[in-house]
């Protein structure tokens, strides 16, 4: 079966100016060469702590920034390449939901013309049948006829979200790319536009690539996961895999510092020393070298492979390469 989305080797470098005269040109490798497939009607999930790249990956995606290298297959087809023309017509497949619906929701238009707009931008259907959809739409995300007569200031922040949720899936989309959707509300509303969300992906089709920095949230919304640390990819599995037996050494730590559900599960927090170093100037070898408590001598030198190391389970990291599986003692693998 084809991938709905599949990202090769993708690259986003800022250029950056520095020093006190602006001259020294700094390159920020925001996203320094990350692979993913997604499948039809999957979630696949982004997580890392802010400024990893999580972000700038779906925004590559969708050209909100233009890529710097890499490729990317949409249903097959390599869209690296799109004219911006070409692009605009795909943007009706393609859709993104932000973290503040108080930015993207223009103050001034109704919800009647802010899910009017995209149809118009697209130039997809008449004003009559444009009614229509922005009826069927509106009740799909729970928005009575009345509501959609008012102002986006006169909705809560999950009533907003909703908003921007039809705004995004009133062109019928097949991949929605989420970032950091539920992060604003309170958590109580978070679990109502997750559970819609669900619904909606099952009803629609829908394929999703879902950005957070929440572990929680993650494992209620996500079929696979992949684990980003500076502009790279460290860890993907199927979320259940990820969660109960986790490889990367990163992933263990970020994984400790969720609460466990279960009282009787001793679990130890893993502190990591350090700060995420700065991209522009990333380490030599293992990017996370630096706050690795399982750093050791190959990990400078020698930058760690991603590989499949079992089914579905891929892992960059220097204690599973294959070629040295049979000589490192299983128990290094537990701390
Ligand atoms: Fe840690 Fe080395 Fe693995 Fe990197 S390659 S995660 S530094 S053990
Ligand atoms: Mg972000």
């Amino acid at each position: 079966k084809q991938a709905m989305l599949k990202v090769s080797d993708l690259k986003k470098h800022f250029p950056q100016k520095s020093g006190i005269l602006q001259r020294t040109k700094n390159v920020v490798r925001a996203v320094d060469g990350i692979s993913f497939e997604i499948n039809e009607e999957e979630t696949f999930s982004l997580v890392g702590e802010s400024g990893c790249g999580k972000s700038t990956t779906g925004r590559s995606i969708l050209r909100l920034h233009e890529p710097t290298s890499g490729e990317i297959l949409y249903n097959g087809t390599d869209i690296m390449n799109y004219s911006k023309r070409e692009f605009r017509n795909l943007r009706r497949d393609l859709q993104m939901i932000f973290q503040d619906p108080y930015s993207s929701l223009n103050p001034r238009m109704t919800v009647r013309n802010l899910l009017l707009e995209p149809l118009l931008t697209h130039n997809i259907c008449s004003k009559k049948e444009a009614e229509q959809r922005i009826i069927d739409i509106a009740e799909k995300v729970g928005l009575s006829k009345e509501q959609i007569n008012r102002h986006p200031h006169e909705f809560s922040g999950g009533q907003r979200q909703r908003i921007s949720i039809a705004r995004a899936l009133i062109l019928n989309p097949k991949v929605v790319i989420l970032d950091e959707a539920v992060s604003a509300l309170d958590v109580s509303i978070q679990a109502q536009i997750l559970n819609l969300l669900i619904e909606l992906q099952q009803e629609l089709k829908l394929t999703y690539l879902f950005i957070s920095h929440d572990l929680n949230v993650v494992r209620h919304v996500s079929d696979r996961v992949g684990v980003m640390y500076l502009g790279q990819m460290m860890e993907t599995a199927k979320t259940d895999e990820l969660y109960s037996d986790p490889l990367h050494p990163y992933t263990k730590s970020l994984l400790s510092a969720i609460p466990s559900n279960h009282p009787s599960e001793k679990k130890e927090r893993i502190i990591l020393q350090g700060d995420v170093p700065d991209p522009s100037n990333p380490p030599s070898g293992c990017p996370f070298r630096l706050r690795c408590p399982k750093a050791h001598e190959r990990c400078a030198i020698e930058k760690p492979v991603y590989q499949e190391v079992k089914e579905n389970h891929w892992v960059a990291c220097h204690l599973y390469d294959q070629s040295n599986l049979d000589i490192t003692n299983e128990s290094d693998y537990n701390f």
